[in-house]
């Protein structure tokens, strides 16, 4: 099921903003603070980064703060690396947090400390029950819980126990700590859940000081207090959990009383936006890295040329809503193209080159031609890129025995070369297997700069590089990760596309993209967006297809974008 991505209401309102406005208009809350909490167990991907647009936008709209909180509850899936992505891929999505980077261990205490408080207010137990004895007496959706034989202990021997597991005297799930709330509840998150559960394991900030970790649902809303967080958004499974959330905060001295919202987190077709699966293809070797430029994380994209600014403008686009949806993956290109049509300077590279020999250019030879940088934009200026007598141009532009409605290049042919000459076709060379091996062609030299003192006209413009000066180059094309629109999260490596990346080994570069350091994405003229990979040497330049030039976005309602004319369009 797709569903059309309009937003439903004017841009930059949707109902969570609704909800801050009203609390503010009405006074009950001064200052609004919102936090992007991640676990630092991968990569960021295209979800987070709506959730990060979400959070900080609010706080910036609304005059407040949002935090970066570091959701650490769990030593063993988390580690230094993803903490290191999480804050560069929030930094380069255009967000700031200030002075206000937490962590949920930076509570560990006072979060032990009201567990405490819980224990002897009698609405917390220790449970000495294992693991499976837990899950069957938790009961069904349709079936109450049952109550643990451990449920009714002192006050006094749950304090030492819990004390004990914080010493680390029993070995990991032999005890855990439990809300003494309803085992009969119809919602199933308020049977007794687990606030604290034995670990065993070195914590990337924490190190060995503890042995036992709160649970997400324990530590959360408590967190969200203690740093005055007024609005806590997150995604529509936790609102299952919120009467847990507010449960806690009922019975907790904390200093502040934060509500939680909940909102549909974003699926794209084409992608699988978890955390599990996207380990699961980086450990099994299906993709490159966490980077590589096929994955839906942001490394992934920014790797692929993908600018902040396009995906800011992708998320606002879906919008913030409470009906599940999946958005096409076609929208994400079309903000790209949006994007980087108004600010990537254009380039000439063949893909597939074709040698041409301009039989009446002498030999020797060579000139700078002037091309302009950006179609709609002068402040962006021109270059100089180089002409002589031998040229590349696209395999794709030239056909001997061309059907009718072929304008560009074959026998007999003229068409402009962009920026130069016309030029026509004299004569195919061949090899011995019959393989075109180059064409020879004549220039008109009074045609410098594209255009015929005569008047005549043709009927298209190729791009072109210069054979002794162009820079050779492998250019990586990038399909869909998965073919199928849905994929299975289950079975996901039986939906990946077998051709989601064509290598071109042989493409030739103006030499302006070569001598260019930055890894800002490019238009290559008439091809698409592509920009350098950061594992290019001097030796071996690598280049990312970012996007195509043409709208695949079938259902968009706004008009398509692209400065190019894809194909070879008519002049
Ligand atoms: P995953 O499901 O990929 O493992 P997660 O929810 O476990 O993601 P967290 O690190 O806990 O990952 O997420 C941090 C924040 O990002 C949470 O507030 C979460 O709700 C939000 N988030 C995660 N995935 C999405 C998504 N697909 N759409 C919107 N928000 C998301
Ligand atoms: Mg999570």
């Amino acid at each position: 099921m797709t569903e059309d991505a309009k937003p439903e209401r004017e841009a930059g309102q949707d109902f969570i903003r609704d909800i801050v406005k009203a609390d503010i208009d009405a006074g009950r809350h001064k200052t609004v603070v919102t936090r992007f909490p991640p676990e630092p167990n991968g990569y960021l991907h295209l979800g987070h980064a709506k959730s990060i647009c979400l959070n900080f936008g609010i706080a910036q709209e609304f005059g407040g703060r949002c935090h970066l909180r570091f959701d650490d509850t769990n030593p063993t899936k988390e580690e230094q690396e993803y903490i290191d992505a999480i804050e560069r891929d929030v930094r380069w999505l255009g967000f700031d947090w200030g002075k206000h980077l937490y962590h949920a261990s930076d509570y560990f205490e006072q979060l032990y400390d009201w567990a405490v408080g819980l224990i002897r207010a009698g609405k917390a137990y220790v449970d000495d029950q294992s693991p499976d004895d837990m899950r069957v007496a938790r009961g069904t959706l349709t079936e109450p819980g049952r109550n643990s034989p451990f449920r009714d202990r002192s006050v006094d021997e749950n304090i030492d126990l819990f004390k004990r597991m914080r010493a680390g005297e029993f070995p990991n799930g032999a005890r855990v700590l439990r809300a003494k709330i309803d085992m009969a509840s119809g919602n199933i998150n308020l049977r007794d859940p687990v606030l604290y559960r034995i670990l065993h394991a070195s914590h990337p900030r924490t190190g060995t000081a503890w042995y036992i970790y709160p649970s997400y649902d324990y530590a959360h809303g408590q967190s969200d207090a203690i740093e005055g967080v007024t609005h806590s958004v997150c995604t529509l499974e936790f609102a299952d959990h919120r009467p847990l959330y507010d449960w806690c905060l009922d019975n907790i001295p904390v200093p502040s009383r934060p509500r939680q919202y909940e909102f549909a987190r974003l699926n794209v077709t084409h992608t699988i936006l978890s955390k599990r699966v996207l380990t699961e293809l980086v450990r099994g070797g299906h993709v490159a890295g966490w980077d590589d430029p096929r994955m839906p994380t942001m490394a992934g994209l920014r790797r692929r040329g993908v600018p902040p600014a396009a995906l800011r403008d992708f998320v606002k686009r879906v919008g913030v809503a409470k009906a599940y949806s999946i958005v096409d993956a076609g929208l994400l290109d079309f903000s790209v193209r949006e994007v980087l049509n108004k600010s990537a300077q254009r380039r000439m590279a063949v893909l597939k080159p074709l040698k041409v020999v301009i039989e009446n250019y002498p030999e020797g030879q060579s000139e700078e031609l002037d091309a302009i940088n950006h179609p709609e934009d002068a402040s962006l200026g021109s270059r100089k890129v180089p002409f002589g007598r031998e040229l590349y141009i696209e395999a794709d532009d030239f056909m001997e025995s061309p059907p009718k409605k072929f304008f560009r290049l074959s026998p007999g042919k003229e068409v402009r070369l962009r920026y130069a000459y016309f030029i026509t076709c004299k004569e195919v060379v061949k090899d011995a297997s019959g393989a075109i091996t180059e064409l020879r062609c004549t220039y008109d030299p009074a045609t410098k700069g594209g255009n015929a003192p005569d008047g005549r006209k043709v009927q298209a413009t190729i791009h072109w590089v210069s054979v002794a000066h162009a820079v050779k180059a492998e250019v990586r094309l990038y399909d869909q990760l998965f073919a199928k629109a849905d994929p299975d999260a289950a079975n996901f490596a039986a939906d990946l596309n077998p051709a989601s990346l064509e290598v071109l080994s042989d493409a030739r570069l103006e030499p302006a993209i070569a001598a260019d350091n930055s890894d800002a994405a490019v238009q290559f003229e008439r091809l698409g967006y592509f920009c350098r990979d950061p594992e290019s040497t001097p030796a071996k330049l690598i280049i990312n297809r970012t996007t195509g030039l043409r709208d695949t976005y079938a259902k968009a309602a706004a008009p398509v974008a692209g400065g190019g004319k894809p194909g070879g369009g008519k002049k």
